[in-house]
């Protein structure tokens, strides 16, 4: 049954989450679509779904884990009567106004499971892979993209993480708690992650940085065995024997479903003016789904706050 609403969020980052606070409390009754549970970041409560600690998130003096974080976010949002839907926007059409949505647990599709007055995109980036024969295959199989779902998993055990970005820095420090050793595969000579991460991993004894290579190959029938490594100076090889490879290699965002109907930078992220306005009137997007600079919580939070107030604004001008 279609349901009619003011404001539909797709995604429930804590751009999306707070983007419903704010229009929960303007009496909006906003609808987060949240998503589905997923072995990558796209994902309810998205890519801090996958973080560890969270160190520079203001008001948490001695840090706060992610998952707990947006579970706090979520909770926030119901107490002013946010509706949360658990399923993916399958199919949205913003040709027309009212807005339609799709859902991927319609078991009818002839109409659309939400008309909205406006839509909020939320919807964030999701990992990159390696794109190597049987990654995704091997995925909850030793391969991951997710060190604090599954570090657990490999105590005691030899591991690598690809990537020489913060990310891959944070994920290699979380994962000797509980791995014997993590061989952090850069392929270059230097990491790109911040000055600050890149020191607490290089000076971590549990880690050992593996430069000039790539994985080339994943070894193992039903699980992960071993990996190759290609030097990408001299292209030799190498095997490292591993039972667990956590793939840290950057973001893509989540805007396939919103291909052709609304303006996108080359790199599929949505442009935004003006505040968090897009190229389709009553459309705006906030989160790491248009911000490829900043990519922080504490960024996606605030552009999810300036989407709200952008929507009140729009909606109280279109009556
Ligand atoms: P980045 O894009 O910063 O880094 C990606 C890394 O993966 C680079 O080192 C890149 O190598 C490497 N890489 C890319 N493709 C391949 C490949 N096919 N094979 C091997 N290596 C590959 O992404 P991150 O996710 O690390 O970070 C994104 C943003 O989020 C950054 O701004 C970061 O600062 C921020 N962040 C902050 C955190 C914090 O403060 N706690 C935690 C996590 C992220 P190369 O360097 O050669 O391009």
């Amino acid at each position: 049954m279609t349901e009619r609403v003011k404001v539909a969020i797709v995604g429930s980052g804590p751009a999306g989450l707070t983007a419903a606070i704010y229009t929960a409390r303007a009496n909006l009754e906003p609808v987060v679509i949240e998503g589905e549970i997923s072995s990558t970041s796209d994902q309810p409560g998205g890519q801090l779904m996958l973080t560890t600690e969270i160190e520079n998130f203001p008001g948490f003096i001695n840090g706060i884990e992610g998952p707990e974080l947006m579970g706090n976010f979520k909770a926030q949002a119901e107490r002013f009567g946010a509706k949360i839907h658990s399923a993916k926007v399958s199919r949205a059409d913003f040709s027309q106004r009212p807005f339609k949505l799709w859902t991927s647990d319609q078991t009818d599709e002839t109409e659309p499971a939400y008309i909205a007055d406006s839509v909020i995109i939320s919807t964030g980036a999701r990992s990159l892979m390696l794109g190597l024969d049987r990654e995704i295959e091997l995925i909850g199989h030793g391969v991951s993209t997710c060190a604090t779902c599954d570090g657990f998993f490999f105590r005691g055990r030899e591991i690598a993480v690809v990537g020489g970005g913060d990310s891959a820095m944070e994920e290699a420090i979380f994962l000797t708690k509980f791995a014997s050793r993590v061989y952090l595969i850069v392929r270059r000579g230097e990491l790109r992650a911040s000055k600050i991460m890149a020191e607490r991993a290089i000076k971590n004894e549990k880690i050992t940085i593996v430069w000039n290579s790539v994985v080339s190959k994943l070894n193992g029938e039903s699980a992960l065995t071993s990996i190759e490594l290609t030097n990408t100076l001299d292209s030799t090889t190498r095997q490292l024997d591993v039972s667990g490879l956590f793939v840290a290699i950057g973001h893509v965002p989540n805007t396939d479903i919103f291909q052709s109907q609304i303006e996108m930078d080359e790199n599929g992220y949505i442009i935004t003016s003006n505040g968090t306005y897009t190229s389709v009137d009553g459309v705006f997007a906030c989160g790491d789904v248009q911000d490829h600079t900043y990519r922080q919580a504490i960024t996606a939070a605030g552009s999810g706050c300036m989407a709200a107030i952008d929507v009140e604004r729009w909606l109280e001008n279109q009556h």
